[in-house]
């Protein structure tokens, strides 16, 4: 229970950010109230894949035992063809190794074990209508005070909007929309087993992989010159995936009504608070689904922060600044370069990647993909102890 004289912060957003800021704050003392835009906790999503800063986060925390309970049990990533043939298999071993210790769960899941442990109010159905400083009205039209705004509300961030300003200022389209999905179909889930298949001609890769209870999950990613999201996603993401073979098809017949679509971008800004509001997570440093690392950074933010407001609030939104801002800028310069890794332009570029797949058992090998895959940015946590 927070201290009557406690500090009140509201967090809005309930996601990886949100909840990790809401968790360390309340054992720091603070009176932690989160409001979330959804109806409901949102369960299940994509499957990510999560390592580097965050997972030593989740390790302070105690979560690693469930997020292992929970780890999807992929045996290795497969490129197939237009007929599910195997063209080049890594082993998930080689990933792993590669990617330095890896655990792949679904981003719901990784948000319910971080949740599992906040006791805080989450105000679901309640977004933010206008902050002024620490006075903030919800859509419900009830106005509080806080001490603290966190806009943890992801890359759309509505307080980064209301605060600093509108999106074309800090948000950098990456030219690729995205789809992903989950949802329990037997059948399909045979078919496509426990490896991380991925169907990939020029510019456009459909991703699955089958978890436990058969359940399927699927990402597709494709090019697109134009930014905003139709309005009829699942319309245009049959016309821009039909005509690939395999399980595609299947995948575009079963899509679920709440699928979630998005344009691939990153946000970049240069000051990441404002008087007693503060962003944290992708609506200050989204560094996209290429760079892989969001999810992490979004934890390891959200500690940071906490972590600094522990050591004094005086200056405390600048020293996070200072510290986390770094670590995303190089993922986002990575996550870039890695485009034409996930979505190879040409016929050439993915028999490339091909090749890199099929010799990544060679610890010569991992060691040169290694540079190209995984930024280095575990010296975020540097400056070391707790947010407790
Ligand atoms: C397809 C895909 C694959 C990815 N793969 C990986 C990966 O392999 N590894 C990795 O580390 N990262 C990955 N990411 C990135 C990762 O999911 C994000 O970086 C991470 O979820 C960011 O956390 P967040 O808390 O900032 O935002 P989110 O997790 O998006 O949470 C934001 C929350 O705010 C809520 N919200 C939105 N607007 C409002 C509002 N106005 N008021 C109140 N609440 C609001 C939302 O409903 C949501 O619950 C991937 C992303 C995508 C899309």
């Amino acid at each position: 229970m927070p201290k009557s004289n406690a500090q009140r912060v509201v967090v809005a957003g309930a996601g990886i950010a949100g909840l990790t800021a809401a968790w360390w704050l309340e054992r720091a003392g603070w009176d932690v109230l989160v409001v979330e835009r959804a109806p409901e906790f949102r369960a299940g999503g994509y499957l990510i894949d999560f390592f580097g800063p965050g997972y030593e986060v989740a390790r302070r925390m105690g979560l690693l035992p469930e997020l292992e309970r929970r780890r999807a049990p992929i045996t290795a990533v497969t490129s197939v063809d237009a007929r599910g043939r195997r063209r080049a298999e890594m082993s998930a071993s080689a990933y792993e190794s590669v990617a330095g210790g890896v655990v792949s769960v679904l981003r719901g899941d990784l948000a319910e074990v971080i949740g599992a442990g906040v006791s805080a109010q989450v105000r679901y159905g309640t977004t933010v209508s206008s902050v002024d400083d620490g006075r903030v009205t919800f859509s419900d039209g009830s106005v509080e005070e806080f001490d603290l705004v966190v806009g943890a509300d992801g890359v759309h961030s509505r307080v980064r909007e209301l605060v600093f300003g509108p999106p074309e200022r800090f948000v950098r389209y990456l030219g690729h929309r995205t789809a992903a999905f989950s949802l329990r179909h037997e059948e399909l889930s045979a078919r496509i087993g426990h490896r991380y298949q991925l169907l990939t001609v020029p510019h456009r890769m459909v991703g699955c992989y089958a978890l436990r209870d058969g359940v399927v999950a699927a990402l597709m990613l494709h090019r697109a010159p134009e930014q905003a999201v139709p309005d009829d996603p699942a319309a245009a993401l049959r016309a821009r995936f039909g005509d690939l073979g395999w399980v595609v098809p299947e995948l575009l017949s079963v899509l679920p009504g709440d699928f979630y679509c998005d344009e691939v971008s990153q946000v970049d800004m240069p000051a990441w608070h404002r008087g007693k509001v503060v962003l944290a997570g992708d609506a200050c440093g989204a560094v996209s689904l290429f760079a892989g690392h969001g999810a992490s950074l979004a934890m390891t933010g959200a500690f940071v922060l906490a972590e600094e407001l522990a050591r004094g609030t005086d200056g405390a939104l600048d020293r996070y600044q200072a510290r986390m801002k770094p670590a995303v800028t190089h993922t986002q310069e990575f996550g870039r370069k890695f485009i034409g890794w996930m979505a190879p332009p040409s016929a050439w570029r993915i028999s490339v990647r091909d090749m890199a797949f099929r010799l990544s058992g060679l610890p010569v090998v991992r060691n040169l993909v290694r540079g190209s895959v995984t930024p280095e940015v575990d010296g975020v946590l540097a400056t070391g102890g707790t947010a407790r």
